[in-house]
């Protein structure tokens, strides 16, 4: 039967750019719509357009620019940029559908490492919309945005190493894109949800049935799902299996299953299915690009459009059928 109750999100961890939330009272192809929407529709900026001047270093043109485009950019105005494609102000790109950076490096030492310190966006003079827009210089876990002031930027993200005498010197126009065009376009690093376990016990009604040798026995072939608690000296389950992130082997499951046959009479009593989760578990990690917060927002308003698109569309087809009939 379905479940009528409203859908609600509960957020368990969060930092800039990570997340681990509990979406409750839903389906899966709920929870997989959020997963790909945030993976592949929610647009931020990349580097798209390189116009190589000069590069005497090891790298060829093409690696250099690859490297250039997976550098991830601020985006939290993104919504203010026009998709290149689709700017009503150009034909190839101008300050309402882009930004553009200057790198220009010459190694004078030994060796010199060339990384996104170095990208310098020549367009924040033209407005604050264009100087929102920066390379991300750190990495790692933060509780707050990396800045110099608090000391939690890193060293930037290297592009290159130079050797004496060599030189890089290009100019790099980013542009507002998602996902599915190209991963660089990608805010999420990774974005994954687990359901609760597909099979487990009542451990009430196992506690009053086995004995303790049965329940040391049960928590020995249960690959650390269950485990004794020593106060109450009950079956409890693991907080992993808990989540989900393990589930409870068939050996354990038949053992089960005999135990309480032998008990009894009727497994069924004590066995729960879980084939239709109605709790996803997600965790979530940014690029960066986005805040965490802002990547889950964006993801909601995509499906809220596509939505709101598809129920027009349907209202307006129904009246052409209408009208032909009548
Ligand atoms: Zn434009």
């Amino acid at each position: 039967m379905p479940n009528a109750r409203t859908p609600s999100i509960h957020i368990n961890r969060q930092t800039f750019n990570e997340m681990d939330f509990i979406i409750k009272d839903t389906d899966t192809s709920v929870a997989n719509a959020i997963r790909r929407v945030a993976i592949a529709e929610v647009p931020t900026m990349a580097i798209d357009l390189i116009h190589m001047q000069v590069n005497t270093s090891s790298l060829h043109d093409e690696v250099l620019a690859h490297r250039l485009g997976l550098v991830p950019l601020t985006s939290h105005r993104v919504d203010e940029f026009e998709y290149t494609r689709d700017c009503p102000y150009c034909s190839d790109h101008c300050s309402h559908c882009s930004v553009t950076f200057d790198l220009d490096v010459q190694c004078t030492e030994e060796a010199l490492t060339v990384t996104s310190q170095d990208l310098v966006n020549t367009s924040a003079l033209e407005s604050q919309l264009a100087a929102s827009v920066q390379p991300v210089h750190f990495s790692g876990e933060y509780n707050s945005t990396p800045s110099e002031e608090n000391g939690l930027a890193s060293n930037g993200i290297v592009l290159a190493k130079l050797a004496k005498g060599q030189r890089i010197r290009l100019t790099a126009i980013a542009k507002k894109g998602v996902g599915k065009e190209h991963a660089k376009w990608s805010p999420v690093c990774t974005i994954s949800y687990k359901t609760d376990p597909t099979v487990q016990f009542d451990l009430n009604i196992l506690n009053t049935l086995l004995s303790d040798e049965a329940k040391r026995a049960l928590v020995k072939s249960s690959d650390e799902c269950l485990a004794i608690d020593p106060k109450s000296n009950q079956l409890v389950y693991e907080t992993a299996f808990t989540l989900g992130r393990i589930s409870l082997p068939l050996d354990c499951v038949k053992k089960m299953t005999l135990l309480v046959l032998e008990g009894l009479g009727d497994p069924t009593q004590v066995l729960e299915y879980n084939n239709d989760p109605h709790q996803f578990y997600f965790s979530l990690e940014t690029t960066g690009a986005l805040s965490s917060e802002d990547v889950l927002r964006h993801t909601f308003r995509v499906i809220q459009t596509k939505l709101n698109q598809l129920s027009a569309h349907l209202q307006s087809t129904v009246q052409e059928n209408l009208n032909t009939l009548f």
